[in-house]
């Protein structure tokens, strides 16, 4: 778990609960020992500052290039994508998925609101909570499409790189951790 700010705890009991262990990212040192890291909601600014901050902005770069699992949501989603729109102007782009996000693109009065998604590979519809999430506003030739919303896609991924723009760990269900980990090789299923 990059555990700088935001939503990560119940990630991590999620993830515990299907049998993986978890740690609490803070340091490049930390950031050396994961098989798959999970960046969580939260707010991407801040998250960008603390990245900086604690030196592992370049350390999670090289990671990423070398193919490192991971599993940004919301604000993870924003940091991970290659274009963000609506960012600050220093927020920094880890630019591991081809995608143009733009921040808090639901607008106000749709800030936060649920839905249910079909999700490519998960059989039964999910109910993915959206707070203040991104919109993407682009995705890549590269970049499967695995869920949409109006026609907008909110599931995203590139190589080992997974990007939704919901807040899976609220869903009281564990699948699409579950398929991110089996994609990871961390678990079977
Ligand atoms: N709007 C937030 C941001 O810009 C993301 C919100 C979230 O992670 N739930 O980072």
């Amino acid at each position: 778990m990059l555990a700088l700010q935001g939503a990560f705890a119940a990630h991590a009991s999620i993830i515990e609960s299907l049998g993986v262990a978890t740690i609490e990212v803070r340091t490049k040192e930390q950031l050396q020992t994961v098989d798959a890291l999970v960046m969580p909601g939260g707010e991407s600014t801040t998250m960008s500052m603390l990245l900086e901050r604690s030196g592992m902005l370049d350390p999670l770069r090289y990671r990423l290039n070398d193919g490192l699992a991971v599993l940004g949501t919301c604000a993870g989603m924003i940091l991970l994508a290659v274009d963000v729109l609506d960012g600050r102007a220093d927020q920094h782009s880890l630019g591991a998925i081809d995608l143009t996000v733009r921040r808090n693109g639901y607008g106000r009065q749709i800030a936060s609101f649920e839905a249910d998604l079909d999700i490519v590979g998960i059989d039964e519809p999910f109910h993915a909570v959206f707070i203040r999430a991104p919109v993407v506003e682009r995705a890549g030739p590269g970049v499967e499409v695995l869920a949409m919303v109006d026609g907008q896609p909110v599931l995203c991924r590139e190589g080992a790189v997974t990007v939704a723009a919901f807040h899976p760990e609220l869903a009281g269900d564990d699948r699409l951790h579950r398929s991110w980990l089996a994609d990871a090789g961390l678990i079977s299923i």
